[in-house]
């Protein structure tokens, strides 16, 4: 039994925790998409699973099984719909999805919960099913929600430690050194360094095309290189990152003094 990982108690065991008042429920928010040769598919939900993790160690959290499709990729955030593998949802399919497990969550007591998104195309497609769910719900005067993207939390300072010769933008960060480090710490086995393209950085209009053109993405996927990421920065970036989403929660919402994993352990 993980105390952390709602998927893995039992309902008494939920049921206990909903007790506290001072419960946070995390879900994390994922896709199944291309992310070069050099990471897997998954990329997107194990990392805001892990990110999720790491922050329920820091609040009174239970993290809810991840939603591991998203919002369809685009090819100037994470290049498009062409690559074999990435698998996506129509924009109403994920808002009655988060609509539906919002309400759930909430109608079974849940009043503090976090949408930790880790797809850069899912963010408007979560608003809008948090927004429907508390329309929805009958305890929408006690239920409170939060949303976020992780790398927000990315301070300038950090970056300026990870990117020394200076931020290209979270645009082109698709598999590149912020995903890649991250991932390297979290999944190093998922991880295949030696697979990296060293490619210049895309260079995209000013607008989008639909259908998507084929050839505004490099054929390997990635936007720009990968080649400086490292162990050490995921490191850096995801303490950093647990840090920043930990205090913000302690600061929008009630949270115990105590979590539940170490009174369980006192
Ligand atoms: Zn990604
Ligand atoms: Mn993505």
């Amino acid at each position: 039994m993980h105390p952390l990982m709602m998927g893995s108690l039992n309902w008494i065991e939920y049921q206990q925790r909903l007790q506290d008042e001072g419960l946070v429920v995390l879900l994390p928010c994922g896709a199944l998409e291309q992310h070069g040769p050099h990471l897997p598919l998954g990329t997107d939900a194990l990392l805001s699973a892990a990110v999720s993790q790491s922050v329920a160690e820091q609040v009174s959290g239970i993290v809810a099984p991840v939603f591991s499709y998203g919002y369809k990729s685009q090819p100037k955030s994470g290049g498009g719909q062409k690559f074999p593998g990435t698998t996506s949802l129509d924009g109403n399919s994920l808002i009655q999805l988060v609509r539906d497990v919002v309400r759930e969550l909430a109608r079974q007591g849940a009043t503090q919960i976090v949408l930790m998104n880790g797809h850069y195309e899912n963010q408007w497609f979560l608003t809008e099913g948090i927004d429907l769910a508390i329309r929805d719900s009958a305890t929408a005067s006690q239920l409170r929600v939060m949303r976020l993207e992780y790398w927000d939390f990315l301070t300038p300072d950090i970056l300026d430690r990870v990117f020394p010769d200076g931020f290209p933008g979270f645009a082109l960060e698709h598999a590149a050194v912020i995903e890649t480090s991250l991932m390297a710490y979290y999944h190093p086995d998922l991880v295949r360094l030696e697979l990296i393209p060293d490619i210049a950085a895309a260079e995209f209009p000013p607008y989008d095309m639909f259908p998507q053109p084929s050839d505004w993405v490099h054929a390997s996927g990635v936007l720009s290189s990968a080649k400086s990421a490292s162990r050490e920065k995921g490191e850096l970036m995801a303490n950093h990152i647990a840090d920043g989403i930990a205090t913000a929660i302690k600061q929008e919402f009630k949270v115990s003094e105590k979590n539940q994993l170490e009174k369980q352990v006192s």
